[in-house]
């Protein structure tokens, strides 16, 4: 099979054949073309029969993720654009030197003046009896893919071999196609190369949570056969302690071995890959090798990473400019959808290295940095990976950490004082050769330069440079450069929920009802996702839409929230917290201001300031104080604020009829009950209400999300106001003549605003988006619609207010961990 240019144009120029159409062959290709097009005729032979694609995708394929299409790097047009004869499904089986040819299986000879072998590895097959059987297969190529999906067709089970990244992406694969899988692990812990200890055993309890079953310390004696309709084919495995597990399908996925079994017969030298020096030559000046088949300096690598340093020292010799490579850090991502794991370097330990670890094991979160001589020379994430580009950055660059020491294992936000909180900080914080997208080798600078060369949306970054067009974890690293590069240029994209599917808020919101979606792994499956995680700003936003759709079933991710929700507290520009007890209808006693003045002697508090809510909010509470403080708040009776969460803030009052001569009606009496009523609701962005006693005004209750205006014949209720950078006044919703009218009233415009409203929208945008007719006809049309509402918000509160401070009261501190998530005390483990 060929494709692209003819034979004519090959004999023309200098002749540079590949042996290899895989990701280092065609990305060398590609390198030496941006620098000198017309250089060379170049031919590639590839063994697959089919265009270039992205290997690493072939897991989200399997998961039925991705489809191959959206995985093809180099299409067909590309190989005929740039004059490319792409010999495909025609394995090179000999290498002639004496001649400077190649010959493949076809009997075809090619001759070269430059010949580049990019073999890339073999799986290793481990040498037990059975290891042949049909059934048996590897993980290495869409061929694999296709005999795995062909068995998970059929049903029944999995056993995989190897419960490294390979292994643990087949069985994720295999798992999410409904068969049942077996992963059998030779050591004790899995991804013991990139994992510690610790990370290995979370990774495991979350696998076995998810329904896989995982032997580790397991050695595999023999795969077992048994007669099937086409002769004999596997029947299980047989570990060396006699346990059998029976299986449909074995997938070997133990290890891999560097190709080099053509440069071998060539006379090559070659050890334990083929052997190259900084410039990618073998030890024949003629032929150069880059990939997961060389070893360079004592190093084979089976990552993507290095081979894009790689093949720009390669393309840098062969266009007669060479640069050298020296050497590459990797660092390592798990391709399973909802498990968030980064490890880097080396987390061995050894002398004079300082392991500093944090762990919270409730939450399933764990943070390993190893520094040694002052230098940060290994990082392990789990459950948390967000800071993963700035760690591989200080790492990569060597620099001298000393200085941030005891703030590095809270990460970029925390090391910097606080003054990164913002991701756009961070971001912009980070080198100009950080690399952004390890899928595709993509640094921070050739981001910026292609967003300033006019991609103003993500979809052009990705089509441009590939950043974030693979699994898409770096899709909002991506978005903050261009935040950063653009400001309000930034073009918006259709109006889908994120760049991760091209469903609508309320498409999404209606199907997770519909397909009785409860947990975000299963919406990004079912809604077919097109990265294996979701981003950062649709996991937000799924969290919050399962909280509202299933109440009490579904268990909130803490992890898909903001940071400031995550830590109960808000983070300050220095880096220390404020603390907003809540004070119910803004009325305090002599008690609970007693209990603030000894939290602000207590802990030091530099500032207590009056809210615009009529809170007092503590201001420069250290992080390690927080649970002490709100332990001593807790016991005087307060709860927390929630002046950090997208939920109701405050419910501010006048004094009303009890105190005011003007006052027509208890607005105090009726704001403390409004606010028991609502206290602790998740919304899709914040909410505030207010309760004035007539309308003279004095809370302000015309610029609330639900305002409160008493007259003398009952009670105004008003909606969609916004004191904020654009002002709205409130509309008029309705008039009603009892205090409980206007409660009932308040909980169903509440929950009609919750499962209405996009997530991150204020009442005043939706109330513009959807006009204030369709608000009141939601609630008023029907005449059972505010009572059905009221009744839903009433049963939904029933799991909300639950306080975290008062968690501690109780003593539930399991409970406590998961609220605390990064606030709690670092474990510094020599
Ligand atoms: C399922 C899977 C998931 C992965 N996930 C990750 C990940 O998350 N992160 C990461 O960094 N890395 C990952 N990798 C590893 C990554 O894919 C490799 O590092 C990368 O593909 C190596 O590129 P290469 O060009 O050296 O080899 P390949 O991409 O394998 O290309 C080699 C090509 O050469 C062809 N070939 C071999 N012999 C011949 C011959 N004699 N004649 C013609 N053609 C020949 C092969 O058929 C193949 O197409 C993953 C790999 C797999 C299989
Ligand atoms: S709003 Fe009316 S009732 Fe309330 S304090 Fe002001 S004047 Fe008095």
């Amino acid at each position: 099979m060929t494709f692209g240019n003819d034979k004519q144009a090959i004999t023309h120029r200098e002749r540079l054949v590949v042996i290899g159409n895989g990701m280092a062959g065609c990305r060398a290709v590609e390198e030496i073309l941006a620098r000198d097009p017309g250089r060379y005729a170049i031919a590639i032979f590839g063994a697959e029969p089919r265009v270039n694609y992205n290997r690493i995708m072939l897991s989200p394929v399997l998961a039925g993720e991705k489809a191959f299409d959206d995985i093809v790097i180099n299409s067909a047009e590309w190989y005929a654009q740039n004059g490319i004869e792409l010999i495909a499904g025609d394995p090179v089986e000999q290498i002639d030197r004496a001649t400077q040819t190649v010959i493949a299986r076809s009997g075809r000879v090619e001759p070269y003046d430059r010949l580049l072998i990019a073999t890339g590895s073999d799986p290793f097959i481990i040498p037990v009896p059975g290891r042949k059987l049909p059934g048996v297969v590897t993980f290495r190529d869409l061929d694999d893919v296709d005999r795995m999906l062909a068995a998970a067709e059929k049903g029944g089970s999995a056993v995989v071999i190897g419960g490294g990244l390979l292994g643990l992406e087949a069985a994720h694969g295999l798992s999410l196609r409904g068969m049942a899988v077996t992963v059998i692990h030779l050591m004790p812990t899995l991804m013991e190369r990139q994992l510690d200890e610790a990370a290995g055993w979370l990774l495991k309890a979350e696998l076995e949570r998810r329904g896989q079953t995982i032997l580790t310390g397991a050695d595999t004696a023999e795969i077992i056969g048994k007669d099937g309709p086409d002769g004999e084919c596997v029947a299980g495995v047989r570990l060396k302690d006699g346990r059998e597990i029976a299986a449909d399908i074995v997938v070997m996925a133990v290890g891999i071995r560097p190709a080099t079994a053509l440069a071998k017969a060539a006379g090559l030298d070659v050890e334990r890959g083929i052997m190259v020096d900084d410039h990618m030559i073998t030890s024949d000046p003629a032929i150069m090798a880059v990939g997961e088949c060389v070893q360079h300096r004592g190093t084979c690598y089976g990552l993507v990473a290095p081979l894009w340093d790689m093949c720009r020292a390669l393309a840098g010799h062969a266009t007669g400019a060479p640069s050298g490579y020296t050497g590459s850090v990797t660092s390592t991502k798990l391709k399973v959808s909802g498990i968030d794991l980064f490890s880097a370097g080396d987390f061995s330990g050894g002398e004079g290295a300082e392991d500093i670890v944090m762990r919270d094991a409730a939450r399933g979160a764990y943070k390993r940095v190893i520094v040694r001589d002052g230098k940060l020379v290994g990082a392990v994430l789990y459950g948390d990976t967000a800071d993963g580009s700035w760690y591989f950055d200080l790492l990569r660059k060597g620099e001298d950490v000393s200085a941030i020491r005891d703030a590095l294992i809270f990460g970029q936000a925390f090391a910097s004082g606080g003054a990164l909180a913002d991701p756009n900080a961070a971001v912009a914080a980070l080198s100009d050769d950080a690399e952004i997208c390890g899928c595709n080798g993509v640094s921070k600078a050739t981001v910026v330069a292609t967003i300033r060369q006019g991609a103003c949306s993500l979809d052009a970054v990705r089509s441009q440079c590939k950043a974030s067009a693979s699994c898409g974890s770096c899709t909002g690293l991506v978005e903050s450069l261009l935040r950063l590069t653009l400001g309000d240029e930034i073009e918006a994209g259709p109006k889908t929920l994120c760049k991760c599917t091209s469903f609508s808020h309320d498409d999404v919101r209606r199907l997770i009802l519909e397909k009785e979606l409860k947990a975000i792994p299963q919406v990004l499956q079912e809604l077919h996702w097109s990265t294996a995680d979701g981003c950062s700003s649709c996991r937000p936003a799924l969290n919050y839409y399962l909280l509202c759709a299933w109440p009490g079933e579904y268990e909130d991710d803490q992890q898909s929230r903001f940071v400031n929700e995550r830590l109960h507290a808000n983070i300050q520009k220095d880096g220390t917290y404020s603390v907003v007890p809540r004070m119910w209808g803004g009325i305090t006693s002599p008690q609970e201001l007693r209990a603030i003045a000894d939290v602000v002697e207590k802990y030091d508090a530099p500032m207590v300031k009056v809210t615009g809510g009529q809170r007092l909010d503590i201001f420069g509470i250290r992080k390690e104080d927080l649970p002490a403080v709100w332990a001593d708040l807790n016991a005087a009776g307060m709860v927390s604020g929630h002046a950090y969460g997208k939920s109701l803030r405050t419910v501010k009052t006048c004094v009303g009829s009890e105190w005011c001569r003007f006052g027509t009606q208890d607005s105090t009496g009726l704001g403390v009950k409004i606010e028991r009523m609502t206290w602790g609701s998740w919304m899709p962005h914040k909410f505030k209400i207010a309760v004035s006693g007539c309308p003279r005004n004095c809370a302000e209750a015309t610029i609330k999300d639900f305002g409160v205006v008493c007259v003398d014949s009952g009670y105004e209720l008003h909606v969609g106001g916004n004191g904020g950078i654009k002002v709205r006044a409130t509309d008029l919703l309705c008039k009603v003549a009892t205090e409980e009218e206007a409660l009932e009233v308040c909980a169903a415009f509440v929950q009609l605003y919750r499962e209405q409203a996009h997530y991150l929208e204020r009442t005043a945008p939706w109330i513009e988006r959807v006009g204030l007719a369709a608000v009141k006809a939601g609630l008023f049309d029907d005449p059972g619609a505010v009572r059905r509402l009221a009744a839903r918000f009433r049963h939904s509160q029933q799991f909300m207010q639950d306080d975290p401070w008062a968690r501690r009261a109780a003593g539930e501190d399991a409970e406590l961990h998961r609220h605390l998530a990064e606030v709690r005390p670092m474990e510094f483990a020599q």
